[in-house]
């Protein structure tokens, strides 16, 4: 392994450049549009700012700081080619529909088989593989009766085949820009200036036009026919979840994430039973994107103020701790729905006003919406719930208020 003897900044020098092999976003196809080349082995070849495999090139390069991994390792990628053909859609050449992730991301190995033969270090930012979940939940619906398995969707131990998607973060910034509303100039300075002054190609290098953020990425679970997901004429059903660690995987009862998660997966079983599809999608925005620091932090002052928990303060509690209540913004998260061609969601698990708007505002007909069913909500969690609903998300029945809100009580801390 060597190592140059000069550091090579990236903010001024020419290493890298749109014009060594340009990217025009929104092209009819790959070849025009032209590869992302995020890679560092060859700093001339690179058209973005940033690197690949989002929040994990931190861990790449710690690997290469430790020795343990060779900088100029090139991936073989014989055999990983994705297990089911998506797309190419129409909204895969609108470079207004696309801007968080490539559309050919899971394609490269083929599109751009010539360049990687020739040198060119071209990396998949998505892959399709093929699983089977075990969810304990879904066992306990088969015995109550409300599934049965068909040995094709649902197996008769209670297995569930499904085609799941990893996306890694792809940002085209001019089109971010415009989907946020801002100028991309004042977009890329706050970006940079907010992140340590991480990346200084975001404000010295306009040529460049993709970022790969080190953020987490998107994971896509299939249902059903992927081939016939973008058809309006068959039915979808779908959850679109945003992380929670402390739910979806320990089962912590202070909020109902993981019911709704298991909740959106029947749902989505039970429509590709029926002939239809399942979609659920998995974005990795812990704790309100706020981060799991700040979740537990706000956790503790919930259960410690005066008065206790209640759904009548639990935005307040938050927003006291992080500065806002949310900050999953949900404009990027559309992408996905046009990036499978959906452009019809018949069943909706969410009771987000803010992931209906803006699939809506994206072009997406959202049919049904769907609350979670009361009897697989969690006790303690009964303050999220009404504190949603007070706060005006969609619910079939009627939010409570006033006094009647107030009464909504969580465990206290040391319970
Ligand atoms: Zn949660």
């Amino acid at each position: 392994m060597s190592t140059p003897r000069h550091i090579v900044l990236t903010s001024h020098s020419r290493p890298g450049s749109n014009y060594f092999s340009p990217i025009h976003w929104g092209a009819e196809d790959a070849r025009n549009r032209g590869p992302v080349i995020g890679s560092v082995s060859n700093p001339m070849h690179r058209n973005v700012i940033g690197t690949h495999s989002g929040s994990y090139s931190v861990y790449r390069a710690v690997s290469v700081a430790a020795g343990r991994l060779d900088p100029s390792h090139v991936p073989d990628l014989t055999n990983t080619s994705p297990v089911t053909k998506i797309g190419p859609h129409p909204q895969w050449s609108d470079p207004e529909k696309i801007v968080s992730f490539d559309p050919w991301g899971h394609v490269v190995a083929d599109e751009f088989k010539e360049q990687i033969s020739e040198g060119l270090d071209i990396r998949p930012t998505i892959a399709i593989t093929q699983a089977r979940l075990k969810l304990m939940e879904l066992r306990d619906a088969i015995e109550r009766g409300r599934l049965k398995p068909d040995g094709r969707v649902l197996l008769n131990n209670g297995d569930v085949n499904v085609t799941k998607i990893a996306i890694d973060p792809v940002w085209y910034i001019p089109g971010l820009a415009r989907r946020f509303g801002v100028d991309e100039h004042a977009f890329r300075r706050v970006i940079f200036e907010q992140m340590g002054g991480m990346y200084p190609e975001l404000v010295t290098r306009s040529d460049l036009e993709v970022f790969l953020p080190p953020i987490g990425g998107i994971t896509a679970y299939i249902f059903g026919d992927p081939d016939t997901l973008h058809d309006p004429a068959i039915p979808l059903a779908c959850r679109v979840h945003d992380e929670c660690n402390g739910s979806d995987v320990f089962g912590s009862d202070i909020c109902t994430c993981r019911p709704y998660l298991t909740h959106g997966i029947e749902i989505c079983v039970e429509m590709a039973q029926k002939g239809g599809n399942g979609l659920v999608v998995y974005n990795r925005k812990e704790g309100r994107a706020l981060g799991e620091v700040t979740k537990f932090l706000v956790y503790n002052a919930r259960k410690r103020q005066e008065g206790g928990d209640s759904a009548a303060k639990y935005f307040e509690r938050t927003e006291c701790v992080a500065g806002v209540q949310d900050a999953r913004f949900q404009e990027l998260m559309p992408d996905i729905f046009h990036w499978l061609g959906v452009t019809r969601i018949d069943r909706f698990a969410s009771m987000s006003d803010m992931k209906h708007d803006a699939l809506v505002s994206q072009g997406v007909e959202i049919g049904e919406r769907l609350d979670i069913p009361d009897e697989l909500i969690p006790e303690d969690a009964h303050v999220e719930m009404e504190a949603k609903k007070a706060a005006g998300y969609f619910t079939s029945q009627t939010p409570r208020e006033g006094a009647d809100l107030d009464e909504v009580k969580g465990r206290i801390i040391d319970e």
